[in-house]
């Protein structure tokens, strides 16, 4: 345990909860939470399931209509075909499923290729005894991946490549071209690739998702994460999912037996309906409006840029002029200002210097964050 550590995150959140329960206002631009409800239709289609009296375990997979609607949605969204018996997985966040998939795919001095900066899968990494290794997002490039800097990652013990796009904490959307890079280095050099996609449903104009999986030989090695948690706001249902070749299925079932057993019953029901639904458009827009005004206000402070993200629903961006280091900025101005955001170092190296905004708040809200980032500064 010596080798996993804190969530840098978790600190700035318990700092907020001190604040706050001290009676202090904070904003909230560092939390990867939208802050709209659930949808009423998918909430509905849970409390219809309480009172059908789907409350007990269920299969490790998943119960069978969401793994159907989980296939169908890879096949609608994602031109991917995953058999619902054998290929889909059902997990507790998709959190769980990048946690399975790597304890069971990853073994005990393995490598893994993971993107710096990243969401924390190096602390996954460890967990199962691997040694995450760091290819570079370049953000003079828009934060697409240095393939030099991957294909020199790569020794005989790396198993395991992993992607994410669009990408926490960049925004930034994987070019063809770069997935194409990406392909021939995992083919050639024989990897498994985990694909998180989790942000899928978020892209705005000039971005568009294509799954890795759908690259030439890779369906057979790639391992692809999604989830309800961002689209359709419901991050505390815990639901998430991943598809996968049966041979690659078989270890990750194993795993998943012993941890969480299956996802909570009655968030499956709801995301049966969140799937079929077009219930994330409404978000989508109103993200895509967050996303011009952030950008908008950055440009406005001295020393502020980031490249124009594509995805997700974070900036990037480098910290204002008359600082040298992110994390004393993010304290500061957490303490001083009451405004939350993440140092962009808690992600990796390429964090220097830069912290994560994360504009799942309203406009309203972030307006007042960024009133008083510039009244602090
Ligand atoms: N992948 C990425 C890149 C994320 O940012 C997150 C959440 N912050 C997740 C996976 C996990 O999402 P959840 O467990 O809520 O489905």
């Amino acid at each position: 345990m010596d080798r996993i550590p804190f969530s840098g995150i978790r600190e700035i959140f318990e700092e907020c909860d001190r604040l706050e329960a001290a009676g202090n206002d904070i904003v909230h631009l560092e939390i990867g939470r939208p802050d709209f409800d659930t949808p009423d239709p998918i909430k509905d289609a849970a409390k219809d399931a309480m009172d059908a009296g789907h409350v007990h375990y269920t299969s490790n997979y998943g119960i069978q209509e969401l793994r159907e609607a989980v296939a169908s949605t890879f096949a609608r969204d994602n031109d991917l075909e995953y058999d619902p018996n054998g290929e889909v997985v059902v997990t507790t966040g998709a959190t769980e499923a990048v946690f399975v998939t790597i304890m069971g795919l990853v073994d005990s001095g393995d490598e893994v290729l993971i993107p710096d900066p990243s969401w924390t899968y190096g602390a996954h990494v460890k967990l199962a005894g691997g040694e995450p290794v760091q290819y570079r997002l370049d953000p003079d490039d828009g934060f697409q991946p240095d393939i030099e800097s991957v294909a020199d990652a790569i020794t005989d013990r790396t198993k395991l490549l992993i992607v994410n796009s669009p990408h926490n904490p960049t925004g930034s959307v994987l070019s063809h071209e770069r997935a194409q890079a990406l392909r021939d280095l995992a083919v050639d050099n024989d990897l498994l690739v985990l694909s998180d996609e989790i942000y899928e449903k978020i892209v705005y104009s000039g971005g568009s998702h294509r799954s890795l999986a759908t690259y030439d030989g890779l369906r057979n090695r790639t391992v692809t994460v999604n989830g309800a948690s961002k689209a359709y706001s419901m991050t505390g249902w815990r639901l998430g999912y991943l598809g996968a070749p049966e041979s690659l299925i078989d270890p990750i079932v194993r795993v998943r037996q012993y941890t969480t057993t299956c996802a909570p019953s009655l968030s499956q029901w709801a995301a049966v309906h969140a799937l079929q639904s077009n219930l994330h458009e409404p978000l989508v827009e109103s993200f895509a409006e967050r996303r011009l005004y952030v950008l908008d206000r950055i440009d406005d402070i001295p020393g502020m840029s980031c490249p124009q993200p594509d995805g997700a629903f974070y900036v990037f961006p480098t910290i204002p002029d008359g600082f040298n280091d992110e994390v004393e900025f993010t304290w500061s101005l957490l303490r001083e200002a009451g405004v939350a955001v993440v140092p962009g170092t808690v992600f990796g190296s390429t964090g220097t210097g830069r912290i994560r905004i994360a504009y799942t708040n309203s406009i309203n809200r972030t307006r007042e964050g960024f009133d008083r980032l510039e009244a602090y500064l």
